[in-house]
């Protein structure tokens, strides 16, 4: 990446909260790049990699991975040359630890963080809109059992493949574990945002186009 005029997007919530798939339009209206480390550490766990092995179970019982695998596995992301057209962090960071480490690896790059911004939701809420989730196995599309079906079932609207996937980790009490992990680790960093002055609030509560309409103009004034 080359210099602070380059986007730096952080988006802050709980599981369910919408992060993948804000970070996704963003991407396809924006031009940025999404860095989602679940979705990394979830290849990793496909390919069996020793990242992926030690953060296999950890993953399932909704827990965090530590700091030092999911920095290595973001850091070798971000050097890769796509990132210079700019960045959306979805579900990083998450801990005091990858805050501090995130501000390191962008002053080394001459970075700056463009905005922060927390989705705020209802816990209760999040069980149902996480559990019922899927998404098409070839481009990625989300679905939702009682919110967003396909218009012919089993196959994706966007692209027609005919595979759908589930998250092994998007169950119930997985998201009630997952959920606690938020609140203890990753919440607090709304207040370190805040403190720096980066930091955006958008009721995601509201519907997706309407949490995109927000996200667009908090990004159009911070001159993305
Ligand atoms: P996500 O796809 O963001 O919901 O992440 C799924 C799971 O991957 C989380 O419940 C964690 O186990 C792990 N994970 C993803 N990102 C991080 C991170 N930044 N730090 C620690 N664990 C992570």
């Amino acid at each position: 990446m080359t210099s602070a005029e380059t986007p730096v997007l952080i988006l802050l919530g709980p599981p369910g909260a919408g992060k993948g798939t804000q970070a996704r339009m963003l991407e396809e209206e924006q031009g940025l790049v999404q860095l989602s480390t679940g979705d990394m550490l979830r290849a990793a766990v496909a390919q069996g990699t020793p990242a992926g092995l030690a953060a296999k179970a950890v993953m399932e019982a909704g827990a965090l991975v530590s700091d030092e695998i999911v920095l290595a596995i973001l850091q070798e992301r971000m050097a890769q040359p796509d990132c210079a057209r700019g960045i959306i962090l979805d579900g990083f960071p998450r801990t005091d630890g990858q805050a501090a480490a995130l501000e390191q690896l962008l002053a080394d790059q001459g970075l700056r963080i463009t905005a922060a911004v927390s989705l705020e939701v209802d816990d209760e809420a999040m069980v149902g809109r996480v559990s019922g989730r899927y998404s098409c196995a070839k481009c990625g599309e989300g679905y939702h059992d009682s919110f967003r079906q396909p218009a012919h079932a089993g196959t994706c609207d966007k692209c027609g493949a005919s595979e759908m996937k589930r998250r092994a980790d998007d169950n119930a009490t997985t998201v009630r574990e997952r959920l606690k992990a938020y609140h203890a680790q990753t919440a607090p960093l709304i207040a370190f945002y805040e403190a720096k002055g980066v930091l955006q609030r958008i009721d995601a509560m509201a519907a997706i186009d309407e949490v995109r309409s927000a996200l667009g103009r908090v990004i159009g004034r911070v001159a993305v």
